[in-house]
């Protein structure tokens, strides 16, 4: 008999979850495909310490080959290019084709510049290691060539705005003149007030100007233009006041919501696509986009996919939910919102520590987990992203 494909695009938080959950579910008849552009999984939490030095890249990333050792999991390290829901399959940027018989959506979200003039030229996002080393390197050079403090603008006043300028803080090579720049009238505008106000007293102890209620207008070669028409000047100027659904996915062929992610029903199929799943950062949910959601996310996809391998009609419903969120800013300070819970200082920073343990604990076997935690370096095995070789 021929297996059926299940076809998962994306090995982030919810697309590898998927798969994992999968495997455990699934027997003969079906083989479980997982593809992404780079050949290991990317941890997002610590990314803004690889953008300040503190860590390298290779605590960030851990291999695919380790996490699928010995899974009945095929990785395909490849480029989505086009999905034609229709004709029921994928296709690779080397023009590979995989048909499906139930694919999931999981390629995660892209910056988003909002039409602003000049984010895109001048502006740098934080959204993978390649990002974080391009602002690692641009602070060197510029602390080389300036010979003063070097004058960071962060655009944006959301979890990566603030916690990327509180690291930055502790940059090592030479002072930093860090300002945040947000749109809203408060920092982290979607937290409760109390929240923001800690966060915005932790940055200003720590030297960060915070310019609120202040939308970028346009950006120049080495100014900011806010409303109003006020001039911030700037040496490296730091994107991360927006994200939005990964631009592959077409809006003439996929229902999309205002942030471009997939409009979906309760079972986190794709309205008018019952084959295609979706988690995480393409999901629209009305549920922040966190590592937390895309894992939740794809427990629901693996459940209701496996009750269909099994020909089961009843499906585990989505219910919206509230992520844990810790922030941090600067080194050994947090602020945790856990429910109604809110933890502020070094045991948020603790705990910061001991969510990182416990995902590795999901993901690799606890021996390698707890090793790669306390040496905080993984074995990277780079590959290159049209490639299309598969690991098993
Ligand atoms: C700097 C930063 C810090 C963050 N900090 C936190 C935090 O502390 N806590 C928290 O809960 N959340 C945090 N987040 C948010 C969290 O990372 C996301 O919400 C989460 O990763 C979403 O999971 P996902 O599976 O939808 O997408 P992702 O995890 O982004 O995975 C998408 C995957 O798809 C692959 N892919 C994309 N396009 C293609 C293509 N065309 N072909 C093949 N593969 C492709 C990518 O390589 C990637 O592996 C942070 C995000 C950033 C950027």
């Amino acid at each position: 008999m021929k297996e059926k494909n299940i076809v998962i695009l994306g090995g982030g938080f919810g697309g590898l979850r998927v798969a994992l959950d999968l495997e455990k579910y699934l027997g003969k008849g079906y083989k479980i495909i997982l593809v992404d552009q780079n050949t290991f999984h990317l941890y997002t939490a610590s990314l803004y310490e690889v953008a300040s030095g503190e860590l390298s890249h290779r605590s960030v990333l851990i291999p695919f080959s380790k996490i699928l050792k010995g899974k009945e999991i095929e990785f395909v390290n490849a480029k989505i290019t086009r999905i034609d829901p229709e004709a029921k399959m994928v296709e690779t940027r080397s023009k590979d084709r995989f048909p499906y018989w139930k694919l999931v959506v999981a390629l995660g979200a892209d910056t988003e510049d909002f039409g602003i003039p000049g984010v895109s030229e001048h502006g740098i996002g934080l959204k993978s290691v390649t990002d974080a080393e391009e602002i690692h390197r641009e602070l060197l050079r510029c602390s080389v060539v300036r010979g003063r403090p070097i004058k960071v603008v962060v655009g944006g006043g959301g979890f990566t705005g603030v916690e990327t300028a509180g690291e930055l803080t502790g940059f090592k090579h030479c002072p930093l003149e860090i300002t945040v720049v947000e749109a809203a009238p408060r920092l982290l505008p979607g937290m409760p007030e109390r929240v923001s106000k800690a966060v915005a007293k932790r940055l200003n102890f720590l030297g960060v100007k915070v310019v609120t209620s202040s939308p970028i207008k346009k950006i120049a070669e080495q100014t900011v233009t806010l409303a109003g028409g006020r001039e911030l000047p700037f040496d490296a100027l730091l994107w991360t006041a927006g994200v939005r659904g990964s631009r592959l996915l077409d809006p003439k062929v996929f229902p999309l919501d205002k942030k471009k992610a997939l409009v979906v029903n309760r079972n986190l199929q794709v309205k008018g696509f019952p084959d295609v799943f979706t988690v995480g950062d393409l999901a629209s949910t009305g549920v922040a986009w966190t590592a937390t959601k895309a894992e939740i996310d794809a427990k629901v996809v693996a459940e209701n996919i496996a009750s269909l391998a099994r020909g089961r009609e009843k499906k585990k419903e989505y219910k919206v939910f509230e992520p844990p969120l810790i922030v941090p800013a600067g080194r050994g300070w947090a602020i945790a919102k856990i429910g109604s819970l809110i933890i502020e200082g070094r045991l948020a920073s603790i705990l910061k520590d001991f969510v990182l343990l416990y995902y590795l604990l999901t993901v690799i076997s606890p021996w390698e987990a707890v090793k790669i935690w306390w040496k905080g370096e993984y074995e990277v095995i780079m590959g290159t992203p049209s490639s299309g070789h598969r690991v098993r």
